[in-house]
């Protein structure tokens, strides 16, 4: 099948409040979409993590070369795109161009073979994953051991059984959190942290040591994520697992972090760090390794239907009777059109989300959304 279009659609929407994590406000939500159209008119869709203009002009200067290109090769799609700006960003926007492309090729390439992705990579391995709600974000006004507290509760009256804290915010504010969000849930939840990068690994090192009695399940970005040899200290030194990675990109990104065993758990964004393609080879990587895979997902309903393709396939680390399962991040902040862009939104239940079995990546767009939240 030869891709006849290629289609981009750049979005955002204010918040009705703004949040804040460590490294700044967030005043609106946006997502790169691309759409790539096959000569028989089967559309397929993807989605980008990152800003959307910037990774929508890359896509833009993709689409010349992808028209009339064989829209069923995409390891040869990836390659050659890779190497077309190879010399000019091996990370960053141009990663996060290619997987938009990537993701709406398998898409495109269940659409038309009527099967599901996990399908054509080999799966399902399971049909179902445990969701973690993220949020906790900081407001701008109240007091957050009062208003995270109360976001606690609401996780867990919905059915969510993990949840994970946004920390960074200051070394003793984040141990008083930990510590009052566990005894608030008791131990049957599951708690995870993330920093996301805030501290240096003498910090994340401090920080960690406090808070290890809580039951902590990861500590993730500690540590910014050029920082290596932060990455080895901080995990040398605590015993709560850690988790990282969803600012790397590409198999060549991830190889040192997998080879070195700088962290416990990996955390490949499939709208960033290279497509569904580049995810699974990241994923058989870390296999090979013993390290975990738990895909990164914050963008709308297309990237965590993406997520959930991988999610389907990614091995057992080891196999066995009861062996760890991955799970889904399921971003609780608000979002004007995370799931307004498809016409059945993916929805937890009990902690739950059902990986969906349609073809390509299991979901419908909303056309209507797509332009009812463009930019201009
Ligand atoms: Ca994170």
């Amino acid at each position: 099948m030869r891709i006849r279009d290629v289609k981009i659609y750049a979005l955002s929407a204010p918040l009705s409040e703004p949040f804040a994590y460590s490294q700044g406000w967030v005043e609106s939500r946006g997502a790169c979409i691309v759409e790539v159209i096959g000569e028989d008119g089967t559309s397929g869709f993807g989605e980008a993590f990152g800003p959307p203009k910037p990774v929508a002009a890359i896509v833009a200067h993709y689409a010349p070369e992808l028209i009339g290109s064989d829209a069923f090769a995409t390891d040869e799609i990836w390659q050659r795109l890779y190497n077309r700006l190879r010399d000019h960003g091996r990370k960053g926007l141009p990663i996060e161009a290619q997987s938009a492309i990537d993701i709406a090729l398998w898409d495109l390439k269940g659409r038309a073979l009527g099967l599901p992705i996990y399908r054509l990579l080999g799966g399902p391995l399971r049909t179902r994953v445990q969701a973690y709600a993220t949020g906790f974000y900081r407001k701008r006004a109240g007091d957050p051991l009062k208003y995270l507290l109360e976001e606690a509760e609401t996780r867990v009256a919905s059915g969510f059984t993990a949840i994970k804290l946004k920390l960074g915010f200051g070394i003793e504010g984040d141990i008083a959190l930990c510590r009052a969000v566990r005894k608030l849930v008791g131990e049957n939840i599951t708690i995870m942290v993330d920093a996301n990068h805030a501290y240096d690994a003498t910090a994340a090192i401090a920080l960690g040591r406090q808070i290890e009695d809580y039951r902590i399940a990861w500590f993730e970005e500690p540590v910014p994520p050029e920082d290596w040899q932060g990455y080895r200290e901080t995990k040398a030194a605590l015993k709560i697992p850690i988790a990282g990675g969803e600012a790397e990109f590409t198999r060549w990104g991830f190889r040192k972090l997998i080879a070195d065993r700088l962290l416990d758990i990996l955390q490949p964004d499939t709208c960033a760090a290279g497509g569904i393609s580049e995810c699974k080879k990241i994923a058989d990587m870390a296999n090979a390794f013993g390290v975990r895979v738990n895909p990164h997902v914050w963008g709308t309903g297309i990237g965590m239907a993406a997520a959930l393709q991988v999610l389907a396939v990614l091995p057992h680390n080891p196999p066995g009777l009861f062996p760890i399962e991955p799970v889904l991040e399921f971003d609780q902040s608000e979002h004007p059109f995370r799931m307004e862009v498809l016409q059945e939104p993916i929805v937890q239940r009990n902690g739950w989300v059902e990986i969906p079995t349609g073809p390509g990546l299991g979901v419908e767009i909303k056309r209507a959304a797509l332009e009812r939240f463009r930019m201009e």
